[in-house]
């Protein structure tokens, strides 16, 4: 499977001078997309994981797919204003903008390992939220898994000590 050939790239969007790496382009094809799901199970086999938080919206398509075969919990970290319950809130700044996620208090078990689950990693700044959000309820971060990460940005220097695994990597702009 060429995986670089399965992801769609729009330059300018959402603004100059980004280059949007768009998975939607995997979610129409069934083998690209059955191929990064037995990629995060093999990457996985052998972590222990108690649940996963999947990130809204993109990273939901995968965390779900990936939950249900494991036969763990699904976690949503959703956009600020979405959730009816009691939640853990952490705003953070993207490549382009600011935002702030939200987790359900109560699904955040203490003492269970969680892996966080994202389309693509920039900066690292919403992987690194949904972190501090789950180690602020004395819980602990398995790994993280994106598709795609940009190094160039240096989300290492943020998120390397949770273990980042990515399937493809793009250097520069
Ligand atoms: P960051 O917090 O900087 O790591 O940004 C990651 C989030 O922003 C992910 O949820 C991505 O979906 C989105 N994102 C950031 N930059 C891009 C990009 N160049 N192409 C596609 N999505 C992006």
């Amino acid at each position: 499977m060429n995986l670089n050939d399965a992801i769609r790239k729009v330059p300018d969007f959402p603004k100059p001078g980004i280059l949007f790496y768009d998975v939607t382009s995997i979610f129409i094809n069934s083998e690209a997309f059955k191929y990064v799901l037995s990629e995060m199970e093999e990457l996985y086999k052998d972590t222990r994981i108690d649940g996963i938080i999947a990130i809204e919206s993109r990273g939901f398509l995968l965390g779900a797919p990936f939950a249900l075969k494991r036969s763990l919990p699904l976690v949503l970290a959703r956009k600020k204003g979405k959730l009816p319950g009691d939640i853990v809130e952490q705003s953070y700044s993207l490549e382009y903008g600011e935002a702030t996620l939200e987790i359900h208090k109560s699904d955040l078990t203490p003492g269970k390992n969680w892996l966080i689950v994202d389309d693509l990693i920039a900066t690292g700044g919403t992987l690194e939220a949904v972190a501090k959000m789950i180690e602020s309820q004395k819980a602990s971060v398995a790994g993280i898994f994106s598709i795609i990460g940009l190094p160039f940005l240096n989300y290492m220097d943020k998120i390397k000590h949770y273990n980042p695994k990515t399937l493809i990597n793009y250097q520069g702009e």
